[in-house]
């Protein structure tokens, strides 16, 4: 298994990185009410809102879980678990306090559902900790360590991938999962330490936002007019991601092309039977 590198990605670090080298912020999620949870730049059927409970039967995935064949629910992430919201552009302190509501209550809401992780939250939403759930899965033929809840989304992204033949547009060999120390430094927690956070191929599609080694990637000196430009996974990955509630970290400040998150509901990841 892959073992990712530790690196640091500090909100500060980040908006002054952003300023001068980062593409256009115009690729940054949007805070939206949770209902209108949608990132910008995810994959939507023109012109008709997805609804969960009804994909069109073009797009039907279906995974085999437990011996059961269940079709898979497209959904999309959840925003106020999208880091964009939790550090709005605008200084003025309203923004400022509804953006640090945003990140507490995504904290308590990754607890419930995935584990306590010590020093964020409160174990009396779980006393669990993450590694409690702790899986080993393939996907596309790698192995990863993630939290249980995880393995069936992305069992519907492989499944999808495989459908429409993007599988056979690129052959990462590598991923990485949970952690059991967190990444970032401050106020936040990465979704790598919930085992809710994979990252595809690192040393592939990098992150222009993130701390050394990461900038110093050569496509992160390279002028591009997309994010796209700096990564070799090709963008039908992350619209497949997209598909079904993860969140792909390349559209935030950092640029972190390697990495998707479960952001999601994840009792509504298949059809009910
Ligand atoms: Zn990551």
């Amino acid at each position: 298994m892959y073992a990712a590198p530790r690196f640091t990605a500090v909100a500060v670090v980040a908006a002054v990185l952003s300023a001068a080298t980062l593409p256009a912020r115009g690729d940054e999620p949007k805070p939206a009410t949770p209902k209108e949870a949608r990132a910008e730049g995810a994959e939507a059927v023109p012109g008709k809102e997805k609804d969960p409970g009804a994909p069109s039967a073009a797009s039907r995935v279906t995974v085999e879980i437990d011996g059961k064949k269940v079709a898979c629910r497209e959904q999309g992430p959840q925003a106020f678990l999208v880091r964009g919201s939790w550090f709005p552009k605008a200084t003025d302190a309203d923004a400022v306090k509804a953006g640090r509501k945003m990140l507490e209550d995504a904290i308590k809401y990754r607890t419930e559902k995935y584990g306590y992780f010590e020093g964020f939250g409160s174990p009396k939403g779980n006393p669990h900790p993450p590694k409690h759930y702790a899986k080993s899965t393939s996907f596309m033929g790698m192995s990863a360590q993630v939290h249980e809840k995880i393995v069936a989304p992305l069992k519907c992204v492989e499944a999808a991938l495989k459908a429409s033949g993007a599988g056979d547009e690129y052959k990462p060999r590598a991923m990485g999962g949970m952690r059991f120390h967190n990444t970032y430094k401050g106020v936040e927690v990465s979704n790598h330490v919930y085992g809710i956070a994979i990252d595809i191929e690192p040393d592939k599609n990098t992150c222009c936002g993130c701390v050394k080694p990461w900038n110093e990637h050569p496509l992160c000196k390279k002028k591009v007019k997309s994010v796209f430009e700096r990564m070799a996974m090709p963008k039908s990955w992350v619209d497949t991601f997209e598909r079904f509630g993860f969140y792909w970290l390349g559209h935030d400040v950092l640029a972190d092309t390697m990495h998707f998150e479960f952001l999601g509901d994840p009792d509504k990841v298949v059809e009910s039977p």
